[in-house]
């Protein structure tokens, strides 16, 4: 399937991975909004938000608690803005969550300096 992010989940393309298990991928965005932002994703290929299921669903919600923390505890943001795009708003179509800090003073790192501070 042409799914970029199912080649991410494949290993066909490469990602800053945080976190991974047998339901769900997390991965830095490529192009970020902020220092940190990730995307929290299922590993079965699903749209959207009315296609995934409520197990799934739940299970991500669980993830982003946890990376919520991470992000938190290692970047010092002020606040955690969370965000799901639909339709013509959704440009990779396959479900993802971003998880984006959100900063008072913004200095923007690299995404490769970004993962040697949460990978830790
Ligand atoms: P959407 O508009 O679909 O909600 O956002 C898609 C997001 O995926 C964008 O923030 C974009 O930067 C990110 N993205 C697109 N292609 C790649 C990729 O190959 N790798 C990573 N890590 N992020 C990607
Ligand atoms: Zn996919």
């Amino acid at each position: 399937m042409d799914c970029i992010f199912c080649k991410i989940i494949n290993g066909d393309i490469p990602s800053y991975t945080l976190y991974e298990d047998d339901d769900v991928k997390v991965f830095l965005d490529i192009n970020p909004s902020s220092n940190g932002h990730m995307l929290i994703i299922p590993k079965n290929h699903t749209l959207d938000f009315d296609s995934i299921d409520r197990k799934t669903l739940n299970k991500i919600m669980d993830v982003a608690s946890i990376m919520k923390k991470m992000v938190e505890d290692k970047l010092n943001p002020q606040g955690i803005t969370f965000v799901q795009n639909n339709g013509s708003a959704q440009e990779v179509k396959h479900y993802h969550l971003h998880l984006i800090p959100v900063y008072e003073n913004k200095k923007q790192k690299t995404v490769e300096e970004v993962f040697e501070i949460l990978k830790k």
